[in-house]
């Protein structure tokens, strides 16, 4: 199987190379893409000998082809389209899509619309453009394998027909288990003052920034939720998220007799990165096998919408329909990266977020031109409560 891997120097990008790389026989990498970790990608080049490898501008462009020795036949190429032109070459059969954020729409759609099979770990992409997005995977054929170890454990705890189709499938809920993230039992009163160094510090796993501190807040739950409504065509009424701690159980499907199914792992994003590479085979991810034994409890919890707000936003924007879940993702990249730079304390992210949410007209999103509307508005608003909030 030929692949694009997009966010190859990420969390999940690393990941995806660890698991090829067991495989030489089954899995060729056709291009590699990161942004700015150019030395990373640079060796990441030398071990897969990828045709192409693209990079975030022009200046990062020279310092890979600088980094590449002599006689390699990687192509370097850079910036959104080229972004695209790697995730829907002809003889490329898979992409990764792990790209964090909304930059990973562009690429993540254009893999779809080329009827690839698209492993998609962006889930920014689908709770952005949900709508369009599963429009152009059924129009083009495209096979959407979920990443995203909740929505992995879903499509695993699903017969493969029903996927998409829960009333057939006889499913009556789905639910989606959450770790509770780093300060699952921090008093409200001391997560006013929690810093972006506590809040990148899962417990359970190791992630990119961006997704950690989602996890902190619980809007990654959030974008979960919408992200599941999405790939399984389930009402949000009929997705209920439950905090387990030991992140063993990776979700499990409520059907209408009283089964129950789920999936269990240890935490490591290798299992449903292989799960989906394979599908429908299974193959040696270099994951140890689960210890029971060594696990002991497995606990459940009801999720505190009153410590973690936004929770309930994305519920509120998905219900909303429209613009909203894209203007919730957009207002949350904004909010997360003040966060990170120490320009906006903890709680404010879903200040930040439900403030910019009632602010932004109700809008449908007919196509992908509304969606970028919408995203712009959304960053355009968001921008200006960060500003006045430091003003006052
Ligand atoms: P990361 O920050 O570790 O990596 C992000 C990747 O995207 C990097 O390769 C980076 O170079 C690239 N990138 C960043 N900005 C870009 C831009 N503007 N243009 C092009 N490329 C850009 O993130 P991650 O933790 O690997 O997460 C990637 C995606 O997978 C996210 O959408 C995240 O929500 C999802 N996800 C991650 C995990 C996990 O365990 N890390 C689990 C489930 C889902
Ligand atoms: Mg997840």
């Amino acid at each position: 199987m030929k692949i694009s891997v997009l966010g190859a120097t990420g969390s999940i990008g690393v990941s995806t190379l660890d698991v090829i790389a067991r495989h030489p026989d089954r899995f060729e990498v056709v291009a590699l893409t990161g942004h700015s970790r150019v030395e990373i990608l640079a060796d990441q080049c030398r071990r897969f000998r990828p045709a192409y490898a693209v990079v975030g501008g022009p200046d990062e462009a020279r310092r890979l082809s600088d980094l590449l020795t002599a006689g390699m036949a990687t192509e370097v190429l850079y910036g959104p389209e080229a972004l695209c032109q790697v995730a829907s070459l002809p003889d490329v059969d898979a992409v990764m899509a792990a790209i964090v954020g909304a930059a990973g729409l562009p690429p993540t759609l254009a893999a779809a619309k080329a009827g690839k099979r698209v492993l998609l770990a962006n889930k920014e992409a689908l709770v952005m453009a949900g709508a369009v997005f599963m429009a152009e995977v059924h129009r083009a054929g495209a096979l959407l394998l979920p990443i995203d170890s909740e929505h992995n454990a879903i499509f695993q705890s699903m017969p493969h027909d029903f996927a998409g189709n829960m009333a057939r499938g006889g499913v009556r809920r789905i639910l989606l288990t959450a770790s509770g993230g780093p300060f699952r039992n921090t008093p409200a009163d001391q997560l006013r003052t929690v810093t972006p160094a506590q809040a990148v510090a899962h417990p359970n796993w190791s992630m990119g920034r961006k997704i950690s501190v989602d996890s902190a807040t619980m809007m990654n739950k959030g974008l979960e939720v919408i992200e599941a409504h999405w790939l399984f065509n389930a009402p949000a009424d009929r997705i209920e998220v439950v905090i387990h701690p030991q992140s063993v159980i990776h979700s499990l499907v409520d059907y209408n007799d009283g089964s129950v199914l789920a999936q269990l792992g240890n935490p490591d994003m290798r299992t449903p990165i292989a799960h989906a590479l394979a599908w429908p085979d299974r193959i040696d991810s270099g994951v140890a096998p689960l210890d029971l034994f060594a696990v002991g409890q497995l606990n459940f919890e009801r999720p505190d919408s009153t410590r973690f707000p936004c929770l309930d936003l994305a519920y509120r924007a998905l219900r909303a329909e429209g613009n909203a879940a894209a203007v919730l993702n957009a207002a949350n990249e904004l909010a997360v990266e003040a966060f990170l730079e120490e320009r906006l304390p903890f709680l404010g992210i879903a200040e930040v977020i439900a403030e910019t949410l009632d602010q932004v007209p109700q809008a449908g999103l007919p196509d992908l031109d509304a969606v970028f509307d919408a995203d712009r508005q959304a960053r355009s608003v968001a921008g200006k409560v960060l500003a006045s909030r430091r003003q006052r």
